[in-house]
């Protein structure tokens, strides 16, 4: 989650073990809504095609985490998307409230090579980002309980496997210097323009998260992730997430050099008509437009997976046609409450 430059703060007496809310309680809740451009009506998508059915991506999508049309399954992130949500640099900065109180618990772990204690720490911190910034994961983790726990224990793992990682000590050093020689410009309009050794910082965080995510794929810990996650694309999401944080506090040409550096720019194409059919999510109702011949699809409004194939289950009391997750049997209907047994 491009976690470089961690503050070491003293106070050690937050309790990490309940939800605290006053973390997100003076940060602004914006990001609501996408820019027009980049919403559902957008006329560009990026062009990506499923590694698990080898369908082409023909549907826009609303975030930043694009499922395939046919098999549901996670065929790409979209920077452009991700990078319109003006949460990001807040979904940053509630990370970085969460773990700076348990920065000495981590070093001491590490210190003593403890990988059980630091992973309770990580599953302690992700369990409660996940929970105050849904927006910063993929929609499937809003609804869907056991995706998300199993996201968080995915999110712990990848931490303790590139933490834990003798070679990345002599490479944490180094960025601790390297963040720590950066400087922060004030501009008159408030914001802040960074100088130092940025591009240094940018291909040493780079170098640590590819050799992270080769021991990541190497050991088997991406196969705890519940997206299934095609190969290079979790890896793409920590690129991302760096350079949503500071694009702000960069010129628009080192920003641009930044995205290439990182191969962000993706490649968009014009959106094609598609003849799709309409139903609603047997979890929140939304409207759902799905390509002729899907079999899976994920609702983005809900994150709910849902079976297309065999058709809709009309609700017995409002006609509404509702999809199902692949194993309800039953639901209670979104807008009348009914309960209704799947077909
Ligand atoms: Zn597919
Ligand atoms: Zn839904
Ligand atoms: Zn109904």
């Amino acid at each position: 989650m491009g976690l470089f430059g961690k503050r070491k703060e003293p106070d050690a007496t937050a309790n990490a073990q309940t939800l605290r809310t006053d973390l997100v309680a003076d940060l602004p809740t914006g990001g609501e809504a996408l820019p027009t451009s980049l919403t559902a009506r957008s006329g560009f998508i990026k062009r990506a095609n499923c590694s698990r059915c080898g369908a082409p991506k023909k549907l826009p999508s609303k975030t930043a985490y694009i499922y395939c049309d046919y098999c549901s399954a996670l065929v790409d992130y979209d920077f452009r998307i991700a990078n319109a949500d003006t949460n990001a640099g807040i979904t940053n900065t509630v990370f970085h409230r969460l773990i700076a109180p348990v920065q000495p618990a981590m070093e001491d772990a590490k210190a003593r090579g403890d990988r059980d204690a630091y992973r309770t720490i990580q599953r302690n911190v992700f369990g409660q980002w996940v929970q105050l910034c849904p927006q910063a994961v993929s929609p499937r983790a809003k609804t869907d309980e056991d995706f998300r726990s199993r996201l968080v224990a995915y999110l712990a793992e990848t931490a303790v496997t590139k933490d834990l990682d003798p070679a990345q000590a002599p490479l944490d050093i180094e960025m601790a210097t390297l963040v720590g020689s950066l400087q922060r410009i004030p501009t008159p309009d408030g914001a802040w323009m960074i100088s130092g050794p940025f591009w240094e910082m940018a291909a040493l965080f780079k170098k640590q998260m590819d050799l992270a995510y080769a021991l990541i794929n190497s050991t088997g810990v991406n196969e705890l992730d519940p997206d299934d996650t095609p190969p290079g694309v979790a890896l793409q999401m920590e690129y991302s997430t760096f350079c949503q944080g500071w694009l702000a506090h960069l010129s628009a040409p080192d920003g641009q050099r930044l995205l290439d550096e990182f191969g962000l720019t993706g490649e968009y194409v014009k959106l094609e008509p598609q003849e799709t059919n309409e139903y609603n999510c047997g979890g929140c109702g939304a409207q759902l437009h799905a390509v002729v011949g899907a079999q899976t699809i994920i609702c983005e409004d809900c994150g709910a997976q849902l079976s297309i194939k065999a058709g809709p289950t009309p609700c017995g009391t409002c006609g509404a046609p509702l999809c199902f997750p692949p194993s309800a049997s039953h639901l209670a209907c979104p807008y009348c409450k009914s309960e209704i047994q799947h077909l």
